[in-house]
């Protein structure tokens, strides 16, 4: 006899008590107990429509029979260590899960990274937030796990069809992440817990003969008409190499700027792409979860509430993006001179600040006036907001902001409210430091926003400057079956910064996809 699958409610309160659990499975399925054996949750979500309440889809095994354990992924890795090998640019998640993939069928990854290992990075996060210092090798967006090791660790992604989504949550539990991840229909592994994660992947590298070299960077690269020869590398003794392999994965993210302008000069095809660009907003968690749950206060495990918010203003999309409940904003500028924020949170998410960028859709049309800067034209537009934001502020990594309710009248904020923005904030006319094609239309989503989400607004939010990395403004085309630049057979563009993922589950199932391709290639 096989498993039963049930879809039941259980309350908060009875979360992690199994004979609560069991009493629930009984009634709600109508079940006797002699037909009940072992009860697995397949899946959980929150359902706060009502009373909030979780919705479990359980597994129920007949009294005896146990569940055969699944193997593990990490099994199919492979010795490679006399493997023909792959270059990977980026140790981002599209740079591991590539290696990784790599690995399982045979072929040796050597990964350069610029940045530092996690360990290492955290010094750099650490002159950021409390000096203003931006190394622009090692912070936020750059070093081992890209920019989603410190960052809210949030898993899902619109894009599932685009890959192998459960081998990419199976391999980060597999490699330390909690395993709820495998059941929630929001997944979450918080900053606390990532770094640990990223630190065995790439222990799981090493172990099967990759390579990983942190503090190197790609400066330099040869080509013919139709490959690349070689890649001049640069380490952190300033002394440059040459390295040449089967294949070339560029995985280098969306703020390697420095990358997009090597292969301009190299002649090496790229597009302009849409993107989006605005601000951070900061609510107090305790108003969300009244707004969301409806209760004065949070039921015990219920998690912090979070919110996604979308309107239309002239007709360009406005919407809430990356929301982190409970969590922190970050500075995640890549370069001295600019300002750029992020969110984050830890593992619990357990910060009294709740914070989401809210942006702007950006498309090709809107950048007329950066029309001279030709495929940079976005990305001369985001530096330019960024530069302005920097400007506007007292040279260190103090954000601009203004209280919500004067953001949208247009005003100076006299006082602002609390944030768990370390650099700190600094009172700013930002109706008239944004760009007026997005000033306008934040103007109008906030209020469109009140409407749906009755307290949204409000003077205890903070709106920062500025979220400008969204996504890619670049993309690096590739072609749909190979994954092969259309110049150079040996180039596969990957991830993020190659405009081919969103997130970090995306960039990962990108990983792995770019990473069978590169082996059909090299096999064939
Ligand atoms: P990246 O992660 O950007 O990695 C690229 C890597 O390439 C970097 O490590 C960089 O140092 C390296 N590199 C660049 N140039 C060179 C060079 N010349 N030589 C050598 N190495 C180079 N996404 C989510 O899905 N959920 C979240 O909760 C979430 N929160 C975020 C919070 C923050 C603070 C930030 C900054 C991002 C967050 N994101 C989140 C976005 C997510 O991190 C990215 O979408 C994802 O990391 C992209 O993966 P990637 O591998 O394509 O590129």
């Amino acid at each position: 006899m096989g498993s039963t699958i049930l879809e039941i409610k259980l309350s908060p309160a009875d979360l992690h008590n199994e004979e609560a659990l069991r009493r629930a499975v009984l009634r709600q399925g109508s079940l006797a107990p002699a037909d009940v054996g072992e009860i697995h949750v397949e899946r959980r979500s929150v359902d706060a429509r009502g009373r909030p309440v979780f919705r479990l889809r359980v597994s129920i095994l007949p009294p005896g029979e146990e569940r055969s354990p699944e193997t593990p992924y990490s099994s199919l890795f492979k010795d490679v260590s006399d493997a023909p090998e792959v270059v990977i640019i980026g140790c981002g998640p599209a740079g591991m899960f590539a290696a990784l993939e790599l690995i399982e069928l045979g072929l040796r990854p050597i990964i350069i990274e610029r940045g530092k290992d996690v360990q290492a990075r955290r010094r750099s996060l650490r002159a950021i937030q409390q000096f203003g210092e931006v190394d622009p090798n090692s912070n936020y967006c750059f070093g081992e796990g890209g920019a989603g090791t410190y960052s809210d660790g949030k898993l899902y992604t619109r894009s599932l069809k685009r890959g192998n989504y459960l081998k990419a949550l199976h391999l980060l539990a597999e490699h330390g992440a909690q395993p709820d991840i495998l059941i929630d229909a929001h997944p979450h592994i918080g900053s606390n817990k990532l770094p640990k994660v990223v630190a065995n992947m790439r222990q799981s590298i090493l172990d099967y003969g990759g390579d990983i070299r942190f503090g190197h960077r790609l400066i330099e690269l040869e080509r013919t008409k139709e490959d690349i020869q070689a890649l001049i590398i640069t380490n952190e003794a300033g002394e440059d190499y040459r390295l040449t392999a089967s294949a070339y994965i560029f995985a280098t993210g969306h703020s390697a700027r420095d990358v997009y302008h090597l292969l301009h000069r190299h002649d090496i095809r790229m597009e302009a792409k849409p993107f989006a660009l605005g601000v951070r907003i900061e609510h107090p968690q305790a108003l969300i979860d009244k707004i969301q749950y409806r209760q004065e206060q949070r039921e015990e495990n219920l998690p912090a509430s979070s919110y996604k918010l979308v309107t239309q203003v002239k007709d360009r999309g406005v919407f809430s993006f990356c929301m982190c409940p409970g969590g922190l904003v970050v500075p995640a500028s890549t370069a001295p001179g600019e300002i750029v924020v992020n969110g984050m949170s830890l593992s619990r998410r357990d910060s009294p600040y709740a914070n989401s960028g809210t942006v702007v859709a950006v498309e090709l049309e809107d950048l007329k006036p950066f029309a001279k800067h030709g495929v940079f034209a976005g990305l001369e537009f985001q530096r330019s907001v960024e530069q302005t934001m920097f400007q506007a502020s007292d040279g260190s990594q103090r954000a601009p902001a203004a209280r919500l309710t004067d953001f949208a009248n247009g005003r100076v904020s006299s006082s602002l409210p609390e944030t768990s923005y370390i650099p700190g904030l600094i009172s700013s006319p930002m109706h008239e430091l944004l760009p007026s094609s997005i000033y306008s239309r934040l103007q109008q989503g906030v209020k469109d926003f009140s409407r749906k989400m009755k307290g949204y607004f409000t003077e205890e939010a903070n709106v920062i400057g500025t979220e400008s990395r969204t996504s890619s403004p670049i993309r690096i085309p590739r072609n749909r079956e190979t994954f092969q630049h259309p110049d150079l057979n040996n180039l596969y563009p990957c991830g993020e910064g190659a405009g081919y993922a969103g997130g970090i589950l995306s960039a990962a199932m990108d990983g792995q996809n770019v990473a069978q391709a590169v082996f059909k290639c090299v096999v064939r």
